[in-house]
């Protein structure tokens, strides 16, 4: 009997540590299936241009783990249920459940409304495909309007930046606002801030600082200084949460939902579930927590991929590398900031910024592409087989899905 590994979600995350699984263990005994919700890969770090009105590649899954062994199936997760050792999944056929021995939970993360009024009605986010695409046909239609439209993009963290600049150059005839609770880009260096306020003059973004918002409408927000500001579309940008399908299961979750890991990505409430990417509450080496990013998706993954093959194969477990060495952000096609940060996580003096910046930002993104897009990286299997005590597929009366 093979060990069977589920992979949950085919994001930055979950493609990577399925792709080195299939590398690293033999196809003999472990039989690898990843679950994802849609059948090709959203490139999500580039939702806001999506929104803003490019296209963006999206190869399809099946064709990604083509000729790797790993199983693809094409279903939403709804349940994971860590004592039975099973998922439950909700497809156009009906679902099914799905079990396995080992589960890897990298179901990534959604936009969070913080419990503030209006935002789940009336707010728009580019945390997914589906709502990118509901605000770019927004955006669309106050482009067809003779008196244009406002547009308010609420939170400078890193995707409110990219997403204000980004709608306010593809879109000239709109009129955006971006809204800081604090100084504008805040955590950057005196130099990437002074930057980031030059581009949005240029581009013709009104920056408003130190304003809380605490109540979004149909068009307009509120802030907490009694102020309203009216808007067309807010889009929403201002904190992402896990879902709850990890805290329903019983896992050890955060406030926010995110599973609480040991150093190498094991659940600390059920030892033979795994989570990497976003879904994951890693402290990375400096003892803080790793930001949801891409970066830290490519480190927890690493590490959970390594823990796993260690722990199957009674090889050793390397502690990898977990840090988190800055920030890439883009303002617009031709503008960027590359913001360094020391091991405290500050932002380090130096930073670049401009056509080099947008041009490194796009390489990034493209050597992104190409690596969930070749999860085995081409090489040749190094193929380890499990120790004997591995444990293997038990019989628990699951119903395993075609
Ligand atoms: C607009 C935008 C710009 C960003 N820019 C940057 C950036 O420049 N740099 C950076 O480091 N980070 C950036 N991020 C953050 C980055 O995208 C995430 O940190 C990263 O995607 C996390 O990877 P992941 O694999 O954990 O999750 P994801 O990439 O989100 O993958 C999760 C996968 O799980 C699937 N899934 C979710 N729920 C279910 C379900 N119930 N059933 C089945 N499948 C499901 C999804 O379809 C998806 O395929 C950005 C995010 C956004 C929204």
């Amino acid at each position: 009997m093979k060990h069977r590994i589920v992979v949950l979600g085919a994001g930055y995350a979950g493609t990577y540590v399925a792709g080195t699984l299939a590398r690293r263990l033999s196809p003999a005994d472990a039989e690898i299936t990843v679950v994802n919700a849609e059948p090709d890969f959203v490139q999500r770090l580039r939702l806001h241009q999506l929104a803003a009105g490019q296209e963006i590649e999206a190869p399809q899954l099946a064709d990604v783990f083509a000729g790797t062994g790993i199983r693809l199936r094409v279903a939403r997760v709804t349940a994971v249920d860590p004592e039975r050792q099973v998922v439950a999944m909700a497809d156009a056929d009906g679902g099914g459940e799905l079990g396995y021995e080992t589960l890897l939970y990298a179901l990534g993360s959604h936009v969070a409304d913080h419990g503030v009024a209006g935002v789940a009605e009336h707010a728009f986010d580019v945390s997914g495909r589906p709502s990118a695409l509901r605000l770019r046909e927004r955006l669309d239609s106050l482009g067809k309007r003779d008196e244009g439209g406002s547009v308010l993009v609420v939170g400078d963290g890193l995707t409110g930046i990219e997403t204000a600049t980004e709608i306010a150059e593809a879109r000239p005839g709109l009129s955006v606002t971006l809204v800081a609770r604090g100084e504008l880009g805040a955590r950057l260096s005196a130099g990437a801030r002074s930057h980031l306020r030059h581009v949005c003059d240029r581009l013709g973004v009104t920056v408003l600082e130190y304003a809380s918002v605490e109540a979004v409408e149909a068009t307009r927000v509120l802030c907490a200084d009694g102020t309203a500001l009216a808007s067309d579309a807010t889009v929403w940008t201002a904190g992402f949460a896990v879902g709850p399908i990890a805290a329903v299961g019983g896992l050890e979750v955060t406030e926010n939902g995110r599973i609480v890991v040991d150093r190498t990505m094991r659940s600390v409430s059920h030892p033979n579930v795994y989570a990497c990417g976003d879904s994951a509450y890693a402290i990375g080496d400096n003892g803080r927590p790793l930001p949801m990013s891409c970066a830290s998706a490519g480190y927890t993954g690493r590490q959970a991929a390594d823990a796993i093959v260690g722990r199957l194969t009674g090889g050793e477990i390397a502690n990898t590398k977990l840090v988190y060495p800055g920030n890439h952000i883009s303002l617009g096609r031709r503008d960027g900031i590359l913001q360094m940060v020391d091991d405290e996580a500050q932002a380090q003096p130096k930073y670049v910024g401009g056509r080099t910046a947008a041009r490194i930002k796009a390489g990034i993104l493209r050597i992104s592409l190409w690596a969930v897009s070749h999860p085995t990286f081409g090489l040749p299997r190094r193929t380890r087989h499990l120790a004997p005590d591995a444990p293997a597929e038990r019989a628990v009366g699951v119903r395993v899905a075609a």
